[in-house]
């Protein structure tokens, strides 16, 4: 008998324990003290208390992480996404336990994971980056002397961000010189590296990025593309698949990119290619996520394929359900919202207790949820509450679908961005597909 154990929490956790039933294999879920309640916990064949809130004592904990690992005997250790996904110190230290790592390798993910690295990697194997520029140890006169020479306004981005944390828009050099320190410092609190790099900002860009997915014999599939353009502080909010107003030609390009990108790594397990795309549709490869990613339904929804079963059955050295590219079929469009507890008009988190939970049902609609009516949306994790995931024939059929179905979604006891999705979903902007990532500022009138 196999058995998993989950190093992440909420609606992940939960997704990763409806296909470990459905492969027959068991679960170890981790919680911290402010997690107790929720439903993963519960759901979960065994539960176990891993520390405080706070993350570095209790998810980030790697130590006691592979203690419960080693008590519970288990085969491997899927990192969901967020928290330990994408560290790959822990990756490396669950490879020398002797436990399956479900994800690339350790070396992999330390290539990809360290953005300035990955654009390195990026570059020897012919694929575009964003034109920017990127040195040890960076003085601010370098900064200065290179934003100058790549044209601003400039992105200052920390190697190791994530999750739109640690980037910063730079529109003069006043404004470098402005955020050069603070943002070493920031990215050295969160992310334990101060190590930053410049990118040339691309105006009214969009945010479009490739699944691939590396087989245990080698093989790199891609799952098609999705659009990430509807974000609010550079992160997303709306993701949908296919991507809409994108021709052909432009399409068939970043497929043959992600491709070559992972092929040329040789990674193996599931991996985005995220891409930005100015308005003349040329792609830019922007970060390469070596994990599952939040947005991962839509891509199951239009496929019909299950890749937390994908990911589980090539960690341990078995055949995909697909042996060549043309197995890989597009049948209809989908849309996820991610549904977070924060405030609709500043977009900051506003933690506190749910007190009623309503999502409707029915055909096409997916909703992966970490919470239940009752429980408590803590500060102490990401705020999002849910995704709500709307799937039908056409993206036209599937707009009216989710725009009917969100008259029934009510999520109550906290503020919510629900409001936001209305908005973009009656929208003209959203309608005719001609979006990109400033586009729900301009909805929002801001
Ligand atoms: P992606 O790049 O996969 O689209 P993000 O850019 O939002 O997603 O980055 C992943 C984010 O997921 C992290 O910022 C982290 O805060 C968040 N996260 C990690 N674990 C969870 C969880 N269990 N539930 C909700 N969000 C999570
Ligand atoms: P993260 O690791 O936080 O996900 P990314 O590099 O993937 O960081 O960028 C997140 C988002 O920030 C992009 O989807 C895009 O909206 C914006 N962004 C990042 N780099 C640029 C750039 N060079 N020009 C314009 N927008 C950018
Ligand atoms: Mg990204």
């Amino acid at each position: 008998m196999r058995k998993i154990l989950i190093a992440n929490r909420g609606e992940i956790a939960l997704r990763i324990i409806r296909t470990c039933k459905k492969m027959n294999i068991k679960t170890v879920a981790v919680y911290s003290e402010a997690d107790e309640e929720l439903p993963y916990v519960k759901e979960a064949d065994t539960a176990k208390l891993i520390g405080p809130p706070p993350v570095a004592q209790s998810y980030l904990h790697i130590d006691r992480l592979l203690e419960i690992a080693a008590e519970e005997k288990v085969n491997a250790i899927h990192p969901g996404y967020g928290l330990l996904s994408e560290n790959a110190d822990f990756a490396e230290r669950v490879e020398k336990e002797g436990i399956i790592f479900i994800g690339p390798s350790s070396s992999v993910m330390r290539k990809m994971g360290d953005k300035i690295e990955a654009r390195k990697t990026m570059v020897d194997a012919g694929v575009p980056v964003v034109p920017g520029y990127e040195s040890e140890n960076m003085t601010i006169e370098e900064a200065r002397e290179e934003a100058a020479k790549i044209g601003y306004p400039v992105m200052l981005k920390a190697s190791s961000g994530g999750g739109g944390v640690g980037m910063v828009l730079c529109e003069d050099e006043q404004a470098l010189n402005q955020h050069f320190e603070p943002t070493i410092k920031r990215s050295q609190t969160y992310f334990g590296s101060g190590k930053l790099f410049i990118e040339k900002y691309i105006a009214n860009a969009r945010h479009i990025e490739v699944q691939i997915f590396g087989s245990a014999t080698g093989e790199v599939f891609h799952l098609f593309e999705r659009n990430c353009s509807i974000q609010r502080r550079n992160q997303k909010v709306i993701e949908e698949s296919p991507s809409p107003s994108l021709t052909e030609p432009a399409k068939n390009k970043l497929y043959h990119l992600a491709v070559q990108a992972a092929e040329a790594v040789g990674y193996k397990n599931a991996g985005t290619i995220e891409c930005i795309l100015d308005m003349d549709e040329n792609p830019y490869f922007l970060e390469m996520n070596t994990r599952l990613q939040v947005e991962h339904p839509v891509t199951e929804q239009i496929t019909g394929y299950d890749l937390v079963e994908w990911q589980i059955k090539t960690a341990f050295e078995e055949k995909l359900p697909v042996t060549k590219q043309e197995d890989i079929q597009v049948t209809g469009h989908s849309i996820e919202f991610r549904i977070y507890a924060e405030d609709p008009k500043t977009f900051y988190p506003s933690p506190g207790t749910l007190t009623k939970v309503h999502f409707p049902n029915g055909e096409g609609i997916r909703v992966d949820i970490g919470y239940e009516a009752e429980n408590k949306v803590t500060p102490y994790y990401d705020p999002m509450i849910a995704k709500f995931i709307v799937t039908a024939d056409s993206r036209h059929s599937c707009i009216q679908a989710a725009r009917q179905a969100f008259d029934s979604v009510s999520v109550e006891g906290v503020k919510t961005n629900i409001p936001i999705h209305k908005l973009v979903l009656d929208s003209a902007e959203f309608m005719d597909g001609k979006y990109h990532t400033q586009t729900l500022m301009n909805i929002k009138g801001e």
